[in-house]
């Protein structure tokens, strides 16, 4: 059931978010002090937590107090919750017998992350909370050149999770009403019908995870599949430059990524620029830190986010820790939006491969490594997979001459060039590239502690072991 009054209250938050949007940085600083003052406040006036957090911490600048990682959060839900009403016990049995649209106490949405990390979360948010966070995704399909309105109906293509419980197939059907009409598909779904159905459709907007983007590109280069897309966006999993490069050659210069967080909701959006995505800074303070949580400079990649966000109350976060590492680009973006821009990720650090050190312990290595190699082969999709026996590189696809042992030593090359100790790399053709339960093709995944990577763009997907409530922008 479609609730009209939640969409119109994200459309009508979008209105004052334009308007920031031709702000000076100066004025955005400003509204951020003042924001995340009222936020401090809040928090300390209503979190149990957050009093003995943030101690004798009243005056001290944001970057002096302490970080805020998922497990202290999952360890002390019930104080930090600013809700008496509020605790954990039950927001996990709801998240277990949740049936239909029926709320957590009635008000509550409540998005879980999958628990790759070791850490599953759970994160409750109100009315208001939420309709931020649908207008932050709003904002993403405005930046990719979308007009969004009640009288303009724009065509939809959405391919997502195969789970009909998944957060994007309710979403998806949510908004389906809303900006009629959508066609929703099944990642999983045969790709032959899948191009069937798009040609029939001819979508305005394709909207899939980056491995679909990637098999449809190919399938309109082929000239299988006639659509002309106005935009389309990258929903899920990295989006790597050959993915883009494909998708461009396919439908002209019209494809964006998009970034959020089940935890910390719309964070970044890419312009009509393409120069990388913008941070949604009127939202949330970003801070792009080192492993010790010391500021990275422009130009250099980070170790993990640290994220405030400004309108949460619920759960406050500040200063709350995400494990993506990205980069901020060195100069402002031509668009003259005064938020800046990430110019590049590598994907997050938990979902990376580890290695044994040719230094001894154990070296870490970032999805992106493997992609630079992988995206110039004649392929139509591969797969890094880690098993016991060392890395197998799948191929599929191919569409022209491949020297399978050159491919082999240029993975160990890079992996030695990492740190890596001796790397085992296998090549093995296979059909098709083996999906997740969620329907997801991940570029790199490991068997070895179950870990499976999942791209940083997570807008819209989850895996449907994780159940969810709540709405289009979380993963
Ligand atoms: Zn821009």
């Amino acid at each position: 059931m479609v609730d009209i009054e939640l969409m119109l209250s994200a459309l009508w938050k979008r209105l004052p978010m334009r308007a920031r949007e031709r702000w000076t940085r100066q004025h955005l600083e400003a509204y951020q002090a003042r924001e995340l003052r009222a936020l401090r406040d809040y928090a300390c006036a209503h979190s149990p937590f957050y009093r003995e957090f943030h101690k004798g911490l009243y005056e001290a600048p944001l970057q002096n107090l302490p970080i805020l990682t998922k497990s202290i959060l999952m360890d002390h839900f019930d104080d930090l919750a600013t809700d008496r009403a509020i605790h954990l016990g039950e927001v996990k049995a709801y998240i277990e017998d949740r049936r239909g649209d029926e709320r957590f106490l009635g008000r509550y949405w409540v998005n879980s992350t999958s628990g790759t990390s070791g850490h599953p979360g759970l994160f409750v948010v109100n009315r208001d909370e939420w309709s931020m966070e649908l207008a932050t995704a709003i904002r993403a399909f405005e930046s990719a050149g979308l007009k969004l309105n009640l009288a303009r109906r724009t065509r939809i293509a959405q391919i997502t999770s195969t789970n009909p419980s998944h957060l994007s197939m309710q979403g998806g059907r949510d908004m389906a009403n809303w900006w009629m009409p959508t066609l929703l598909m099944a990642a999983s779904e045969p790709l032959a019908s899948m191009v069937e159905r798009l040609n029939a459709w001819r979508p305005e907007m394709l909207w899939a995870y980056a491995s679909i983007i990637h098999l449809l590109a190919d399938e309109q280069i082929a000239g299988r599949l006639k659509i002309a897309p106005r935009t389309v966006l990258s929903a899920s999993e990295l989006l790597t430059q050959g993915i883009r490069r494909r998708a461009v050659a396919a439908w002209g210069d019209v494809v964006f990524d998009t970034y959020a967080t089940t935890d910390c909701g719309g964070i970044g959006a890419e312009c009509d620029q393409h120069r990388g995505m913008h941070l949604q800074e009127d939202v949330s303070i970003i801070e792009v830190v080192d492993r010790d949580n010391q500021p990275v400079e422009p130009g250099v990649f980070g170790d993990k986010l640290l994220v405030t966000v400004l309108g949460s109350r619920t759960l406050p976060l500040i200063r709350y820790e995400l494990e993506d590492s990205v980069r901020l680009a060195r100069s402002m973006c031509p668009c003259g939006r005064p938020f800046r821009l990430i110019d590049a990720v590598r994907g997050r650090v938990e979902e990376s491969l580890s290695f044994p050190a040719a230094a001894g312990g154990v070296v870490t290595v970032h999805p992106i490594v493997f992609s630079n190699i992988m995206d110039t082969l004649p392929v139509s999709g591969w797969q890094v997979l880690q098993d016991a026996d060392g890395l197998h590189v799948l191929l599929c696809g191919v569409s022209g001459a491949l020297d399978e042992e050159k491919l082999a030593r240029s993975v160990r090359d890079a992996l030695k060039s990492q740190g890596v100790a001796n790397p085992v790399v296998e090549i093995e053709w296979v059909p098709s590239i083996p999906q997740t339960t969620a329907g997801k093709t991940p570029l790199v995944r490991s068997d070895l502690n179950g870990i499976e990577f999942r791209g940083i763009s997570d807008a819209l997907s989850r895996p449907p072991e994780a159940p969810i409530a709540g709405g289009p922008h979380a993963n």
